[in-house]
């Protein structure tokens, strides 16, 4: 009897030179992470990658053949890339699904104002957060603005070692008394979570002299002005970088893990399958920390749109019928995060179903709140499948829901997959702080996610 399920950490089965190649992949993942910090600029750098690897953009495609690569960009907050199979499209695609927005704090469409000589910007957090974490911590503002002359202007302050950063005070210590005493819930609200963006006044101006110096400087440096912000895109995101944590390096500490851990590892994944049986599909969307609303999220008909065109370009014809065949007949892994066991915070877990640090990447067969509320539940069948692929190929893998029936939950895109008639199972690497602006990842599950990845493109 092997009784290593669910017990076995990775780091015991690696030789050194496997280690060596876990090191190496999390290098290439932590210059991943640093390079792309929110969702646009992911699928600026996924579609590098793409393109260095040999894949087109599919429109530049009239049809499509075995072995072809091609990637769809939706708006630039999404990106599908895949590489046909030999096999009959119709006969199911392999998926893996994961999603590239993370919590973060946006800028409001009116932000600007001042008040005890500061000059602030008023922020709406995005993504479920524990606000206290995001006070005193240096940021970078990222995005995008459109100028009232159609120009398209790219923001990133804060990510270079000589830019200013930007940062949300906290209340001193010394006068903490009654916050201290208040639930976490309401000792910090959202319209407190505001950036401040400057302290000098101009002294021309009569009154609002603390904005007008911002607003004077945006013009010089961006021609930007206050109307500007209406049509702007910007997100305050932790200007710290993803470093090595621990004296072995063992782990990696990050913002935005969760997903870009899935993402990263499952696009790399497919860059390595060729002329596969199957279609294999590595999709990045948007919008799942708030419920995959919206036109890139996973509810949109965007996929639909997309897989419909590539079948279109196989088979030279369309119709609703093939579309729905090759949905019903397609497997998908749902590549999202879990949460490790954390040892300061054990009540929340159920020791013997949860998830630990190292110990491979995690099946979660359903996630959900309370009674399987708002979840797919993976048919057995499936992960069934799954599991047989794991073993035969050597995988550390672990088995884990997302806490105690009670604790609380949430949901991955899973089910909305699922909806779409697709076999779906959640499968992703387990985090320690996670939706915090430095999340801890295990290097031995990173890497773990990326072979599993790689099987089930190769074997499902
Ligand atoms: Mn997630
Ligand atoms: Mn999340």
């Amino acid at each position: 009897m092997d009784l290593t399920y669910n017990t076995k950490n990775a780091w015991e089965t690696f030789d050194s030179a496997e280690k060596a190649c876990v090191f190496s992949f999390c290098e290439d993942y932590r210059n991943f992470l640093n390079t792309a910090k929110t969702e646009r600029l992911v699928i600026k750098e996924a579609v590098k990658i793409a393109k260095e690897n040999g894949f087109c953009d599919l429109a530049e495609k009239d049809t499509l053949v075995p072995g072809d690569k091609i990637y769809f960009v939706n708006r630039n907050k999404n990106i599908l890339l895949a590489t046909i199979g030999k096999e009959d499209i119709l006969n199911g695609i392999n998926f893996i699904i994961s999603h590239i927005d993370s919590p973060r704090i946006d800028i409001k469409q009116n932000p600007l104002y001042e008040d005890c000589d500061l000059s602030l910007l008023k922020t709406h957090y995005y993504g479920g957060i524990k606000k206290y974490q995001w006070t005193a911590l240096p940021l970078s503002l990222i995005g995008t603005v459109f100028l009232s002359d159609g120009t398209e202007l790219e923001i990133s302050i804060g990510e270079n070692e000589d830019d200013p950063v930007f940062c949300i005070s906290d209340l001193l210590i010394h006068l903490a008394d009654k916050q201290m005493q208040q639930k976490m819930f309401e000792a910090f609200k959202g319209e407190t979570l505001n950036i401040i963006i400057g302290s000098t006044p101009d002294k021309s101006s009569e009154k609002d002299k603390f904005k007008m110096a911002i607003l004077k400087i945006l013009n010089e440096k961006y021609s930007m002005t206050e109307e500007d912000f209406v049509s702007a895109e910007l997100e305050a995101v932790p200007s710290t970088k993803a470093t090595d944590v621990g004296l072995d390096r063992s782990l990696l500490g990050s913002y935005a893990h969760d997903d870009r851990v899935c993402a990263y590892t499952s696009l790399r994944a497919l860059l390595e399958i060729n002329e596969p049986k199957k279609t294999s599909v590595c999709l990045l969307v948007d919008k799942e920390e708030i419920g995959s609303m919206g036109n890139t999220g996973m509810r949109s008909a965007s996929f639909e749109y997309a897989i419909g065109t590539i079948i279109n370009k196989i088979k030279g014809n369309y119709s609703e019928l093939m579309l729905k065949e090759t949905l019903r007949n397609s497997f998908c892994l749902s590549a999202d995060v879990n949460g490790a066991m954390d040892p300061y915070y054990q009540e929340p877990f159920e020791k013997q179903n949860a998830a630990v640090c190292g110990r491979g990447i995690v099946i979660t067969k359903y996630t959900g709140s309370r009674g399987k509320s708002g979840t797919s539940d993976a048919n057995a069948e499936f992960v069934f499948k799954i599991r047989n692929i794991f073993n035969k190929e050597g995988i550390i893998w672990q088995s884990a829901e997302l806490g105690k029936t009670d604790a609380g939950g949430g949901g991955t895109i899973a089910q909305y997959v699922a909806n779409l008639d697709v076999e779906v199972l959640d499968c992703g690497v387990a985090l320690l702080s996670m939706h915090a602006p430095f999340e801890l990842a295990s290097k031995a599950d990173i890497y773990s996610a990326y072979k599993a990845y790689k099987a089930f493109y190769k074997n499902c």
